[in-house]
């Protein structure tokens, strides 16, 4: 049975969600942009009792600079993630990521701390923030803060490690070392709609590089390409780095969208595809083709 009625709450400060979720946090669904969870529970697939609006809390709507990284408030927008001159200078791939997420009306309203506590496998900043490895920021007036990797956090579709009496308040991500580039691409079928596969890279010429890829499996595909680069980044080294993605994708689900034979595939395609990209930017080379 579904619950008509709803126990609505927006509260105008932080410090009021978080002594809500301290005392009641099983029982209290947070509401951001509403862009996944309005459609949940259109579908019977949510039904919460109680709603605890973000929409009023100012604080939440920020975008700080730690000097190491910059902090972006869980009620950022997409539209403004992807726009936000400090975020596309230090991430240009998860500021690229929250460009390509639904379309305008999604943009506008949905939020990046929405996005990745509703943990969907697909989202668009899975890849981007894991291989920027950025920090998910969590608040409680109980526990206090605790910051946690955006690959640990997600833990399986649906799934954070989120507890109850906290709450996303942002997600920090740390500033790109001089010199180094980031690129973010995704395949799906039709334009507006989730991702089949995505893929995001922070490429470092003799520094730290990352990759990491979405939509294949529960969990994020994420890691360290460093010892790729050999004798420096090119076609070679996104071949074995393609191929290192294709291997570690080894619990890919199929669905409607797409079977898992595809989906692998369409890792490696694109895992390949987003290191060339980002070496011909590292390398300053004009592509053409497929990866352009
Ligand atoms: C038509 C359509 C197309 C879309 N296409 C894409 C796409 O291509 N790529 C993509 O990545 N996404 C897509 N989305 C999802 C969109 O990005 C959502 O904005 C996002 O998944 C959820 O953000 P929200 O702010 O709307 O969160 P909400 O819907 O408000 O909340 C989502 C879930 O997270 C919980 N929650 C929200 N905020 C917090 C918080 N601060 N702390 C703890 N829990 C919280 C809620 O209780 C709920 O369970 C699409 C959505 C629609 C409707």
């Amino acid at each position: 049975l579904i619950s008509t009625e709803i126990d609505f709450e927006a509260p105008e400060d932080l410090a009021s969600v978080l002594a809500i979720l301290a005392d009641e946090g099983d029982d209290v669904t947070i509401l951001s942009g509403g862009m996944s969870l309005l459609p949940m529970m259109n579908l019977g697939l949510a039904s919460p009792d109680r709603v605890v609006s973000l929409r009023r809390v100012a604080s939440l709507r920020q975008i700080e600079d730690d000097g190491e990284a910059v902090v972006v408030g869980g009620m950022v927008p997409h539209v403004v993630v992807a726009t936000e001159p400090a975020i596309q200078a230090a991430a240009p791939a998860v500021a690229t990521a929250a460009s390509l997420i639904g379309d305008v009306q999604v943009r506008n309203r949905g939020t990046i701390g929405g996005s990745v506590s509703h943990a969907d496998p697909a989202a668009d900043y899975v890849a981007s923030l894991c291989a920027h490895r950025a920090q998910i920021v969590l608040d409680s007036a109980r526990t206090g803060r605790r910051l946690v990797a955006a690959s640990e956090f997600l833990i399986d579709a649906m799934l954070t490690d989120r507890q109850p009496e906290e709450l996303v308040t942002g997600v920090r991500i740390p500033k790109m070392a001089a010199g180094a580039v980031s690129e973010y691409i995704r395949f799906a079928r039709v334009e507006g709609s989730f991702a089949i596969a995505s893929a995001a890279t922070v490429l470092a010429s003799g520094g730290k590089s990352m990759i990491a890829v979405g939509g294949v499996g529960p969990g994020p595909v994420v890691f360290d390409i460093s010892a790729h680069e050999g004798a420096g980044w090119g076609n070679e080294a996104a071949e074995a780095v393609a191929n290192a993605v294709f291997d570690a994708c080894d619990n890919v689900q199929g669905d409607i969208a797409s079977d898992a034979d595809y989906r692998r595939e369409m890792a490696r395609v694109h895992a390949r595809r987003v290191v060339r990209r980002a070496t011909a930017r590292l390398n300053n080379v004009q592509l053409e083709g497929g990866d352009a």
